[in-house]
């Protein structure tokens, strides 16, 4: 079944009586494309582009859709996520933005069916392809902001593959708390030199940047940066030989991994909720379209045995 939509004939005529295709004008375009490709060809590195105003705030993933904009075609076929689903306030919103000023393109919420998938908090639960591309939406593109706050410093630590001032501070944390703490952001070091911002995806993501099929972009807005982890390339969570980088751990008080309550998922990503009637709590597929995927096997899977 597919969950592909058309934008309609209305909305075609809203949007291109007044904006260019992609909202965007092509020279904008094409200096966030030759950023891409910049940032292609220096894995990792940070490429300064002229960030563009955008018909929303700052902060709600305008780095992220300018390159959706500046990459999507009428042929193709985007799926929009937030914090895992489809259907919260910012994807529902960017997508149907990118429907109105991109006549002709394919929306849908099935990975499967996405050549460009741009999202906020999350990698998808299903691996990517190689004739897919990643797009994550990044507040704050510079790993190394929190220990040097003059970006001219910054840039020459980077050249210089310089993160010592980095990895202490994860050793601080290991003094202090036992563990290092970063739950999301976490530093990456991309094919042996640049360390980036992973962007706030949750630990559990970080390993699927690693010798990814997907090509994956991410940019800042407001910070105008555009960087990437191009197909087939390192990608290392910061770590020292003693203490490994670890993803979350999503087992129960007697050692046994929760299942996801809707599908039964023992895989993916879990968000906690809060039963506040009954107060307990449960667990659920941060990964919405996966969630639904996998209950939609089970249930077949199930009426085949019945009829068998
Ligand atoms: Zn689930």
């Amino acid at each position: 079944m597919s969950n592909k939509t058309k934008t309609t004939d209305t909305q075609f005529r809203q949007a291109s009586a007044e904006y260019n295709f992609g909202f965007l004008d092509e020279y904008a375009k094409k200096e966030v494309r030759r950023s891409v490709l910049k940032a292609i060809a220096i894995p990792g590195y940070q490429v300064p582009y002229s960030s563009r105003e955008m018909p929303m705030g700052r902060g709600f993933g305008t780095g992220g859709l300018q390159l959706t904009l500046s990459l999507i075609g009428k042929q193709d076929t985007l799926k929009v996520i937030d914090q895992g689903s489809d259907d919260s306030v910012n994807a529902v919103n960017l997508r149907s933005f990118i429907e109105m000023i991109c006549p002709g393109i394919d929306t849908t919420t099935q990975v499967s069916e996405a050549n460009l998938i741009q999202s906020r908090h999350r990698i998808p639960e299903e691996p990517l392809r190689e004739d897919q591309v990643l797009i994550l939406q990044v507040p704050y593109p510079d790993a190394l902001v929190v220990v040097e706050p003059s970006e001219d410093k910054r840039k020459i630590m980077h050249g210089e593959a310089d993160y010592s001032r980095l990895l202490v501070k994860l050793y601080e944390d290991i003094v202090k708390f036992n563990e290092i703490t970063i739950s999301h952001r976490y530093p990456t070091r991309i094919n042996g030199h640049y360390v980036i911002d992973s962007s706030p995806i949750p630990r559990w993501d970080v390993p699927k940047m690693h010798q990814s099929k997907a090509l994956i972009l991410l940019g800042a807005g407001r910070e105008k940066k555009i960087y990437a982890v191009p197909p087939y390339t390192l990608a290392e969570p910061l770590e020292f030989d003693d203490v490994p980088f670890r993803v979350e751990n999503f087992n129960d008080e007697h050692g046994q991994r929760r299942l996801c309550h809707r599908c039964g998922c023992d895989h993916s990503f879990l968000d906690e909720f809060i039963d506040s009637k009954r107060a307990y709590k449960r667990y659920q597929c941060s990964d919405s379209d996966y969630c639904d995927e996998q209950l939609t096997f089970k249930t077949s899977a199930s009426n085949q045995n019945l009829e068998g």
